[in-house]
């Protein structure tokens, strides 16, 4: 008979932090209590991967008809119907919460919907007023979307926001030139939204390959995005507030702020002025600024768990905090913020903590896509990365694919491979092309296998394809 009330308890019922209550009451035979203020599925499910992808597919329809008819279809132009969209996408998302407390209820693990703080290493306290214990406590609270920390950021949205819109509005400044700002730009603009981006350097998707990056903006400026870098917005307000001479006037001297103005909540046109000293109304910003781990408030310092700058949890390769009986997975953690990465990590701390098998995160050679249009599908290192690290050979192409090019579409495909010079291992793949995310996956099998550059070249194509030029690459461009 245990001391305490539960083996685990769990705080955060997205997709890590349900994998893991589920594998530990299911497979591992524990006793499971999990706590979840919000929906269940977390950000990926509600506010994120799923909602995000169903927006892609109904943005790319949007070039479908014009496609269709230079195939001999006759077929006219449609309209997007948001309200239509966004009530079967309501409907999705109740169903698929539903599946996410149907598999814990399956499993056996109690759910409480309430918020869980912190109260000694073993104690939480919920906001329904219960005092629970366990035995091992483990947080899975996620992130969630950040604004700048500037005048008149409350008048903008975030990600999660746009999922709620009453309507489409008729133009947006996304700000950013993350993963979130580059689909969100793709997926609004597909829709029939006037997309203006803002990126405050010098090309966006930092981080990945330069050569794609360089490919997608190109392609994102072609189908009429006004993407500008090296630009930033300094200052928003709504719209009716900047109309006069006033709006001329330094900020300080306004004092505008989000405390004096509270423009929380506000959902009207919004005045912005650039770096640059343009000033533009748009009818509504995004702020695709990035994310902060959900650590506020839950009693986490005052328990000796240590936090990073950002406020993320530090744990150790088994997600084990400074304090033994606490662990944390996910992008509460901040270390790679994907969802499959915090499922693995949710599989290995059961399998480390519940199944007497120590499990590190193996977080080496993680594929993963950013879905613009066209879509980019990467794994290993860029040839940035690759060449500071050692020598390497560059094997790349670049080619208008067969579907749009019979209709006269410019769109063009990059496929690419970072190979070592000693050992012939093929570092990095890199895939810009419509399904880039389907091919990486397949892709990072092999290289996170380890096969070589002749391991490639001994694979026959399959044709006719675009990813058949991945095996068909015999001569680097360069060296480097
Ligand atoms: P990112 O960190 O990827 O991007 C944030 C962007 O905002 C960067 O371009 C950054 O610029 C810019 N930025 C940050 N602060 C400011 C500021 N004060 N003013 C202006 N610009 C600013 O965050 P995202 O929110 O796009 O995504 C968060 C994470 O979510 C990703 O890292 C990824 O792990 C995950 N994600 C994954 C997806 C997928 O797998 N397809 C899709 C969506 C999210 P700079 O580059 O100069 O720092």
């Amino acid at each position: 008979m245990s001391a305490f009330d539960y083996d685990l308890f769990v705080i955060g019922g997205g997709s890590g932090g349900v994998r893991a209550a589920r594998v530990a009451a299911g497979e591992a035979g524990a006793k499971v209590g999990l706590a979840e203020e919000s929906r269940y599925g977390g950000t990926c499910v509600i506010r994120g991967c799923v909602p995000k992808k169903l927006m892609v597919f109904a943005s790319e329809y949007a070039h479908m008809p014009d496609e269709a008819r230079a195939y001999g279809w006759d077929i006219a132009d449609g309209s997007f119907d948001w309200t239509t969209f966004s009530g079967h996408l309501n409907t999705e998302l109740d169903r698929l919460e539903e599946v996410y407390r149907g598999l814990l209820r399956g499993s056996g693990v109690d759910m409480y919907d309430a918020r869980a703080v912190l109260k000694d290493p073993h104690t939480v306290a919920l906001s329904t007023g219960e005092t629970i214990t366990a035995k091992h406590i483990l947080v899975a609270t996620g992130g969630r979307p950040v604004r700048p920390d500037l005048p008149g950021a409350d008048c903008g949205i975030v990600s999660d926001d746009i999922f709620h819109l009453p309507e489409l509005p008729k133009s947006v400044l996304i700000v950013g030139g993350g993963y979130i700002a580059c689909e969100f730009a793709c997926i609004l603009h597909g829709l029939g939204v006037e997309v203006t981006q803002y990126y405050r350097g010098a090309q966006i998707l930092r981080g990945f390959d330069e050569e794609a990056r360089g490919l997608i903006a190109e392609a994102m400026r072609e189908r009429g995005i006004d993407l500008h870098t090296g630009t930033n917005i300094v200052e928003a307000r709504p719209a009716a507030e900047a109309e006069g001479d006033e709006m001329t006037a330094p900020v300080e001297a306004r004092q505008f702020g989000r405390a004096e103005h509270g423009t929380e909540g506000y959902d009207g046109p919004v005045w912005v002025k650039a770096t640059n000293g343009d000033t533009k109304v748009f009818d509504r910003v995004l702020f695709a600024t990035g994310r902060k781990p959900n650590t506020d408030g839950m009693g986490l310092e005052d328990l000796g768990v240590e936090l990073g700058r950002n406020g993320q949890i530090v744990v150790d390769a088994y997600s084990q905090t400074k304090v033994p009986s606490i662990y944390a997975i996910g992008d509460v953690t901040d270390r790679v913020n994907l969802t499959p990465v915090a499922i693995r990590e949710g599989m290995a701390f059961v399998e480390t903590v519940f199944k007497g098998n120590p499990t590190p995160v193996d977080h080496d050679l993680i594929p993963s896509a950013v879905f613009t249009q066209p879509e980019l599908g990467t794994v290993g290192l860029s040839e940035e990365a690759a060449r500071d690290q050692e020598e390497v050979e560059i094997y790349a192409t670049s080619f208008r694919p067969m579907q749009t090019a019979f209709a006269q579409k410019p769109d063009r495909v990059l496929m690419k491979l970072i190979v070592s010079k000693a050992t012939r291992k093929v570092l990095g793949c890199h895939i810009v092309a419509p399904g880039a995310g389907e091919m990486i996956q397949l892709a990072g099998v092999a290289i996170k296998m380890g096969a070589t550059k002749e391991d490639f070249d001994r694979t026959v194509a399959v044709h006719p394809t675009m990813s058949e030029e991945i095996v068909t690459m015999r001569q680097p461009v360069r060296t480097a």
